[in-house]
């Protein structure tokens, strides 16, 4: 029984490293798509600003056209001023003139806001795509890292399960529903260490009649409490206590 327990002991290791491997398995892929999603979003964000920026030069060049066909406007009036006969038609065209110059220094001093939005937005895109690049510097590094603990998991887990179906067929075959049945209650921890008569996996206390079997080890005694499989860890000690 003795041995059967070392074999059960063997069993909760590979299991706790299977189930570590596994948590990986899922932990690394989520991380990975995470650091993506992070970059996509900052790129988005990047790729808005430009759109935003296209936007912003489409608006300065068609007043920036604007002021200069006003321009042009205002000169064909000025000459055509020379030409007038009547003062009347002389102070109509004076009059369309001063307007037009009017409205094309509204437009100037749009134009002026719009540039200044548009200094303001080059330098934030600027400011982005400086982080951006970092990031992305950044985030490659951690992908690559985790990509290849991935696949080292990945490669150690179908010989760790190989090891666990090994290491169940030398366990005895009335032991093996036992097991499965501990292991799925507890999380994996299948034994559990009997000292002074208390179970160490849940504390609780063990009758002294079933300590005592225990250490004599001719069957499989699970706690009271716990269901889990007991037994002791120091032989000297137990012999000193059935003696
Ligand atoms: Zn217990």
């Amino acid at each position: 029984m003795r041995e059967q327990i070392l074999v059960l002991e063997a069993l909760q290791k590979i299991d706790m490293e299977l189930s570590e491997l596994e948590v990986h398995l899922n932990d690394y892929p989520e991380r990975i798509s995470a650091l993506e999603q992070e970059l996509k979003s900052s790129k988005e964000a990047l790729e808005n600003l430009n759109n935003q920026k296209q936007e912003l030069t489409t608006l300065k060049s068609n007043l920036e056209n604007e002021v200069s066909e006003n321009e042009e406007s205002i000169k064909k009036s000025e000459e055509k001023l020379f030409e007038i006969k009547t003062h009347k038609e002389y102070q109509a065209l004076q009059k369309e003139i001063t307007e037009t110059k009017r409205s094309n220094s509204d437009l100037e001093e749009k134009l002026l806001e719009e540039m200044e939005k548009l200094e303001t937005l080059e330098n934030e895109i600027a400011k982005q795509s400086e982080a951006l690049a970092s990031k992305e510097a950044e985030s490659k590094e951690k992908i690559d890292e985790y990509t290849l603990e991935l696949e080292e998991v990945k490669n150690s887990y179908e010989p760790k399960k190989e090891l666990k179906e090994k290491t169940l067929q030398t366990l005895d075959p009335e032991i093996v529903p036992l097991y499965h049945k501990i292991f799925d209650k507890n999380n994996g921890e299948i034994l559990a260490v009997a000292k002074n008569e208390v179970c160490t996996g849940c504390y609780m206390n063990v009758p002294a009649q079933m300590f005592n079997e225990i250490l004599t080890y001719t069957k499989i005694i699970q706690c009271p409490s716990c269901q889990k499989i007991l037994y002791t860890e120091e032989e000297s000690d137990s012999e000193a206590k059935t003696a």
